[in-house]
């Protein structure tokens, strides 16, 4: 017997081995208390093991654990999705179910593909949507992701994010420019008569937390339903209240999309995700075609409905809007005046601090500057019991992923 030991890929990004959790609190086993502002990236919404989930789990275990839901349907799943409805735009009425973000995104892409007869997604760079194969091959957030293991999926392009600060642009100029070049990539190297599918992240996670103007949302929405191809939101980590409203696309005032793909925030740590669209998009997938064995588990969904209870009951979505402009104010202050700061932003909690000059070629002595900057923040908090997250292309955005139910004592 040899034994065994992790994979090197799970290297941690803290030294932290967890001992146990309550809300916005880790106990680690070297007995410190660390304020977890990573929340297991964008998931723990209610906190860590809120009494209602951990009840609703704990029942549901005692009631049965898995059914194969193409072979026989369970209880949670129906009041999960009953329970969904609540949150959805009018006229998005059908769920299907899977575990994980990436695989709520293979099933967006495979749903566009079969509902168009269409082959081509356009995605926006520095977008993040997964690992799984057709995950990987829409993320352009940074090479990581994806190099070294292609051949990726054909039929996937990538069109500019509307990134003003990095193109020192208005806001204004920069959406005007970037669907400019989505037009052009239309004329260009694609014909509308191919495009499946726009997906978009109404705000960008892992590429930088950077929120999307509501102006480029609106863009594509009007040119995807020109083109009869659909508008397919990730919400995977900017829904269920992260940022301050319960989806990030309701900042886009009267954005209705095709397809909203969610997970993390939605069972509060229990795996399950979920993709929602009008059912006569939906029936176009022929039975068989979507599903997995595991997908919409019974546990998970009943953390599902007791999450969205918790989520309504408590006003987290409010708390998540004054909580993160208290959050945004504090860090404005006290971290006005540092010299190697370019920008401070957020929308409810979702915040980041970058770090470095954001025009700096990637891979360049000063991304790499920037990136040992933010990681040496990171080390930093958690010498002084705070956990956070890096992210952007080059690693040099320290992000901010606070529990809904976050305190202004712990803010
Ligand atoms: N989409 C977005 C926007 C994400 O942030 C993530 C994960 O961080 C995913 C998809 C993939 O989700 P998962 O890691 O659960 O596969």
């Amino acid at each position: 017997m040899s034994g065994a030991s992790l994979s090197p890929v799970l290297k941690q990004a803290t030294p932290v081995v967890v001992d146990h959790a309550a809300g916005s609190w880790i106990h680690g086993t070297d007995g410190r208390r660390y304020l977890d502002f990573t929340t297991g990236i964008g998931v723990t919404s209610t906190g860590h093991c809120h009494p209602d989930v951990v009840a609703a789990a704990q029942e549901q275990c005692t009631k049965i654990i898995h059914a194969q839901y193409t072979t026989v349907m369970h209880q949670p799943l129906l009041r999960l999705t009953e329970r969904l409805g609540d949150f959805l735009p009018d006229g998005i009425d059908s769920v299907f179910y899977a575990n994980s973000g990436s695989e709520a995104v293979e099933a967006a892409v495979r749903l566009a593909r079969m509902a168009t007869g269409r082959q081509y997604i356009v995605t926006v760079q520095r977008g993040f949507h997964g690992r799984t194969v057709a995950a990987a091959s829409l993320t352009t957030a940074g090479t990581k992701f994806s190099a070294g293991f292609g051949p990726l999926m054909s039929g996937v392009a990538t069109t500019p994010f509307p990134d003003a600060l990095r193109l020192g642009m208005t806001t204004d100029d920069a959406v005007d420019h970037a669907l400019k070049e989505f037009d052009y990539l239309l004329a260009t190297r694609l014909s509308p008569s191919e495009l499946a599918a726009v997906v978009i992240e109404p705000f960008l996670g892992d590429g930088g937390y950077l929120a999307v103007p509501p102006a480029y949302l609106a863009g594509l929405r009007e040119r995807t339903a020109r083109h009869g191809a659909l508008l397919v939101l990730d919400e995977v980590q900017a829904g269920v209240g992260r940022t301050g409203r319960f989806w990030g696309h309701q900042h886009t005032d009267g954005l209705v999309p095709d397809v909203i793909i969610t997970a993390k925030g939605i069972a509060s740590g229990f795996p399950i995700s979920a993709i929602a669209a009008p059912e006569a998009i939906m029936a176009k997938a022929w039975p068989g075609s979507q599903g997995g064995t595991y997908g919409g588990n019974a546990v998970a969904a009943a953390a599902g409905v007791a999450t969205l209870d918790v989520i309504e009951r408590e006003g987290l979505v409010e708390n998540s809007r004054v909580r993160g402009a208290e959050l945004l104010d504090g860090l404005r202050s006290g971290l006005a005046g540092i010299d190697q700061i370019c920008d401070i932003r957020g929308t409810g909690l979702m915040l980041a601090v970058e770090f470095g000059d954001p025009t700096a070629n990637a891979g360049g002595p000063r991304a790499i500057e920037a990136a040992r900057l933010a990681s040496s923040v990171q080390q930093a908090c958690i010498d002084e019991d705070l956990l956070t997250l890096t992210c952007g292309p080059t690693g040099s955005i320290v992000r901010l992923i606070p529990a809904l139910v976050v305190t202004a004592d712990e803010v």
